[in-house]
């Protein structure tokens, strides 16, 4: 079987550079140890590549689609991965065990999943959803909620789905339209549409609950109105008996990538017959929401780098077997062609992709680790674990997605033409890679996120505590003289966050608030450059550790090493492009201008 994951890097991040051993010591976890969480993400590679891994190809080819009346035909294959996953606690196990899960740290949850979306990203989201929604019961739903729905959905039986997305009503949910018109005891008569809802209604489950978003009649206009239901494609009897509620699926998008993962169209209450219930107070929808989505953020950006990890070891593996051209420096035509993977331009690809991707990840599980702080440890812990986790969700979701479409193109790259073909993988990793940069906030709406709210929440307080973590990190590698001058090389960089933000508050002084976001994009991209570096830094400081210690074995030392060699490679090949967009964000030239421009086009 193709490699395509790193336990060993998993291994590092968790128990070096990220320190899950922390988490054990809060009473949140102290139920865990490391050998046990070790034993169950080696379990969840056990069931990928069983389940998930051998079909990943085949469920793109033999995809979702729409049978007419309301049926959507899945791979065969989905049931046994939903079921067998449910059974090892793959969608209950992050929630506490109130709730029925297994209270795992999101750490060891997320690394679970990532395994799984390596083996088979089109299949895994169907699990990840039916966690998210039933989370949303768990925080913000009543107790009678949690008992009718929950179980089956822990058990895999029921799919939970999150019903936002309208034709009109995408990035801007303010515009949705989905009424919903009150009939006592919390319930409500639900009628609307909703597209693009992923793992919508399909036969792999038997029932459907929908966390949908709608509007009480009569609700404040925007975001302010809008309020959080939960709408089943049949109501569940005393005995067990289920009736239909008039949620009908109208159709399955055919899509680009992801073609094991049905992207639903819903039409709620088109024979006037479809009943909601209300989670929570009305009008604070979008708010509770927001706990699905930010969960939901982390694990995009996570599976982006993972499904580009996965296609950097493809390419890896081909540039190793794969004999093309010689070295410049050899004249004689007649000597055997070379790897290609000693070629120069093939090692930048393949060093690129490693850097991203290895780079994505542990950024990935810093966020991982804030959630499990912010959601167990103690007051003050709590509140800077939050405040870290605000600033680093868009960054997450946004770099992690955009940079590994980057990353998977560059691995296409590497294998030639035949990366274009089916008849390799990679092309279907770089296809399925498409909808990160889209689904959960588009990276324009992360990135207005990101420097519209963000670095001035709490008057600035997240930003400053990030440049503490990162200063902190700084610190640790001037210890070591290997790293001493990377770790100043970080320092220098950072400072272009201040310029760049004192520049740009002069547009705010000015009330020009359009200006002040124009480039806001490009400043994420600035932004997830140095916080990167700052992920680098942090494995080099481990890496370097262990070297010196020199308690490992031949194969190790190659892994640690490996980590500094891409450190210096990101810094000088990644990190220098921050300059480049800081340069831009501060031209005195206005070129995206608002105002003027739409007569360019
Ligand atoms: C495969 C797939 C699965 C999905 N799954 C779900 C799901 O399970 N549940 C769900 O509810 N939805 C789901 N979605 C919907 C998804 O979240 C939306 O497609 C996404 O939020 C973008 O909305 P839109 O498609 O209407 O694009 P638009 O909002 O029309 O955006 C078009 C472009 O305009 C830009 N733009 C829009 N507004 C602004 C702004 N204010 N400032 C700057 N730029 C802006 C965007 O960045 C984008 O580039 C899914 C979509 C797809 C394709």
């Amino acid at each position: 079987m193709a490699r395509y994951v790193s336990l060993e890097h998993i291994k590092f991040l968790l128990q070096e550079v990220h320190a899950v051993h922390d988490l054990f010591q809060l009473d949140k976890f102290s139920h865990l140890n490391w050998e046990q969480a070790w034993m169950i993400i080696e379990s969840a590679k056990q069931l990928a590549d069983r389940d998930m891994h051998p079909f990943f190809r085949e469920m793109d080819v033999h995809n979702v689609h729409y049978e007419g009346k309301g049926g959507v035909k899945t791979h065969p294959q989905l049931k046994t991965i939903i079921q067998n996953g449910a059974a090892q606690g793959w969608i209950s196990g992050s929630a506490k065990l109130i709730h029925g899960g297994l209270q795992l740290p999101m750490m060891i949850f997320n690394s679970g999943h990532h395994i799984f979306s390596s083996a088979n990203n089109g299949a895994i989201g169907y699990m990840s959803l039916t966690a998210g929604a039933a989370a949303l019961i768990n925080s913000f739903g009543n107790e009678e909620q949690h008992n009718l729905f929950v179980p089956n959905m822990y058990d895999g039986k029921w799919q939970g789905t999150m019903a936002l997305t309208e034709p009109q009503a995408g990035s801007s949910l303010s515009d949705i339209t989905t009424t919903a018109t009150p009939i006592g005891d919390g319930y409500y008569k639900i009628k609307g549409q909703k597209i693009f809802i992923s793992g919508g209604q399909h036969e792999a489950c038997e029932n459907f609950v929908h966390l949908t978003l709608a509007r009480i009649e009569g609700a404040p206009a925007g975001t302010k109105g809008i309020s959080l239901f939960i709408i089943p494609k049949f109501w569940p009897g005393k005995n067990g008996e289920l009736t239909y509620n008039d949620v009908f699926c109208a159709g399955d998008f055919q899509k680009l990538g992801q073609r094991a993962y049905a992207t639903t169209h819903l039409v709620f209450g088109d024979q006037d017959n479809c009943k909601g219930w209300l989670v929570g107070e009305p009008h604070k929808g979008l708010a509770y929401m927001f706990q699905m989505m930010n969960e939901a953020r982390i694990s995009v950006g996570m599976g982006a780098v993972t499904i580009a990890q996965a296609a950097y070891y493809a390419a890896l593996e081909y540039a190793q077997e794969r004999p093309q051209g010689r070295l410049p420096s050899e004249k004689d035509p007649l000597k055997p062609p070379t790897l290609i993977i000693h070629h120069a331009d093939v090692q930048r690809m393949l060093l690129t992709q490693k850097a991203i991707v290895e780079g994505g990840l542990a950024l990935s599980m810093e966020c991982n680790r804030q959630f499990d702080l912010a959601h167990g440890a103690n007051d003050n812990e709590k509140q800077e674990a939050w405040l870290l986790l605000e600033i680093l969700t868009p960054i997450v979701k946004a770099w992690c997605s955009e940079q590994a479409n980057r990353s998977a193109a560059l691995a296409i790259q590497v294998f030639g033409g035949y990366g274009y073909t089916m008849d390799f993988p990679v092309q279907q990793f770089y296809r399925d890679l498409k909808i990160y940069t889209l689904y959960e906030g588009t990276t324009g709406i992360q990135s207005l996120d990101l420097l519209g709210r963000k670095m001035s929440m709490e008057k600035g307080k997240a930003l400053a505590l990030l440049v503490t973590k990162i200063n902190e990190s700084i610190k640790q590698a001037r210890s070591h003289e290997e790293l001493r001058d990377h770790a100043n090389l970080l320092e220098e960089e950072g400072k272009r966050i201040t310029q760049v933000l004192n520049h740009l508050r002069t547009f705010i002084e000015e009330g020009d608030v359009d200006r002040y976001l124009s480039d806001a994009t490009v400043f994420m991209e600035m932004m997830g450059n140095i916080v990167v570096a700052w992920q680098w830094l942090k494995q080099s400081v481990h890496a370097q550790a262990q070297l010196k210690a020199k308690h490992f074995e031949h194969q190790q030392r190659e892994f640690y090493e490996g980590i500094i060699h891409t450190m210096k490679f990101y810094f000088r090949y990644e990190l220098t492009h921050a300059e480049a967009c800081a340069k831009t964000i501060m031209h005195p030239d206005y070129l995206i201008n608002l105002k003027q421009n739409e007569v360019l086009f």
